[in-house]
């Protein structure tokens, strides 16, 4: 190294580290050694003159968060948007989640000083939400749900299901392989369009006695068969099950509590439980509105025998969960039932009202229950149009926006962003129109 090499002048590791602003960071050693490290090794290469090297470090550790999930705007249209975390949480279950994050009496009796069961209260806030349900449980998610249910009434035994519904659910998540990694047999009934109720009856009629079984009906989620179909309903199935003394499992996916008119055709937990099926399967964060967890509700005798199984215990959920749960269920309306409901005269103002300020155009525009929940059901909206280029650059925009591309076009669909955020939506709208026209000055 000669001697006037400016790498010389590179701030030494003890000397960054002394910096009051690097001794008072919030940030764990490894980041903050991480951050110096690199800032000196880019000096090194040449890539930053040695003199930056602090006011760098400096400048990354003010902007690192601990987390770096960033808060999204979902103009997609799309209400449980797996990508974006499904559920958003209402104001109700944030603040429950805050409240919970520290010391709880998530398992103690205040009154008594002894240990209580915990939960409780997030699973006397669901059976007040759901009156035909004897009892309930809750777990991590809905997957785990149906692997425990499997585990626990049949085990080894057999799964009775229609070949309708053995479905793919998400990338790679295939409902029968889950039930089979969770040791049960699959016993396929009738045909992939139709399976009769008399399909179902043969297949009971074949199973040996005394085989631990039970019926399962699956909520197609992400998809529809149309057309020559048949399919028997859950008032069915609970009466021939019943016959045969075996349980009735209905996976009903999306979690809504009680029939909604607004989705007609999307099975609810009460009905189900209603019409006669011994245990009813859901998501937490799908139209629940609520945290990611699995809902387990039905009978006494069934949910103490799943509650009894050891791998409930590998599914508990939460206290943060337990919190937001019961916050969602008793705390009124959620941002996804809001979604849900929008009122289209009022989306459309609302998006006149933007696309006029860009000068772009209003568009009707289809919004989607999304999460395996009614599938291919339209909610009537509206978007504003702009070009496609526009969709990566709301992206990079902070907050991200993220609109639906569609047909070569741009759609920012307000029906999942709070009225609050059309001044940012619209904001970042107006700085990508702008990167895109001075774009096109540059190229001209
Ligand atoms: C979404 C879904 C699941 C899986 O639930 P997770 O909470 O995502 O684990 C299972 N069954 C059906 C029918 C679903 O729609």
């Amino acid at each position: 190294m000669v001697g006037d090499d400016p790498r010389r002048f590179i701030p030494s590791t003890a000397a960054l580290l002394a910096h009051p602003r690097v001794r008072s960071a919030a940030l764990s050693q490894h980041v903050i050694d991480q951050t110096i490290h690199r800032a000196q090794e880019r000096a090194r290469r040449g890539e930053l003159p040695p003199g930056q090297v602090e006011a760098e470090v400096l400048a990354r550790l003010d902007s690192a968060r601990p987390s770096s999930m960033r808060p999204v705007i979902n103009a997609t249209g799309v209400v449980v948007h797996t990508n974006l975390g499904r559920a958003p949480l209402s104001a109700a279950a944030r603040d429950a989640i805050v409240d919970a994050s520290g010391y709880v009496d998530v398992e103690m009796d205040l009154e008594t000083g002894r240990r209580s069961r915990r939960g409780a209260s997030a699973r006397s806030a669901l059976l007040a939400a759901c009156p035909p349900a004897e009892d309930a449980l809750i777990v991590n998610n809905g997957a785990a749900a149906l692997a425990l249910a499997c585990a626990a009434l049949v085990g080894r035994g057999i799964v009775v299901i229609s070949r309708g519904e053995l479905v793919e659910i998400g990338a790679g998540f295939r409902l029968p392989e889950l039930i089979e990694s969770a040791g049960a047999q699959l016993l396929e009934v009738g045909t992939t369009n139709r399976t009769h109720i008399t399909d179902y009856a043969r297949a009971l009629g074949r199973i040996p006695e005394g085989t631990p079984a039970c019926v399962l009906k699956v909520h197609p989620s992400n998809y529809r068969i149309s057309g020559f179909t048949a399919g028997a309903t859950v008032a069915e199935l609970s009466e021939l099950s019943k016959h045969h003394g075996l349980p009735l499992v209905a996976d009903i996916g999306s979690g809504l509590l009680t029939h909604e008119p607004a989705l007609p055709e999307e099975p609810d937990l009460s009905t189900t439980l209603s019409d006669g099926a011994d245990l009813v399967i859901a998501s937490g964060d799908k139209l629940l509105g609520g945290p990611q967890a699995g809902l387990l509700l039905g009978s006494s005798a069934v949910i103490s025998q799943l509650s009894a199984h050891p791998m409930a215990r590998a599914m508990r959920t939460d206290k943060l969960t337990l919190a937001a749960m019961e916050a969602t269920l008793n705390g009124g309306r959620t941002p996804v039932s809001d979604a849900l409901h929008a009122d289209p005269e009022e989306l459309r103002r609302r998006t006149e009202g933007m696309a006029e300020s860009l000068d772009a155009r209003t568009v009707p525009h289809d919004g989607r229950v999304g999460g395996g929940g009614a599938p291919e059901f339209p909610l009537p909206g509206w978007a504003v149009q702009l070009p496609q280029a526009a969709a990566s650059l709301l992206r990079r925009h902070e907050p991200p926006v993220l609109a639906r591309t569609h047909d070569k076009t741009c759609l920012i669909d307000l029906r999942c962003v709070p009225p609050g955020d059309d001044p940012t939506v619209l904001e970042a709208a107006r700085w990508a129109l702008e990167e895109l026209s001075s774009a096109r000055g540059s190229d001209a």
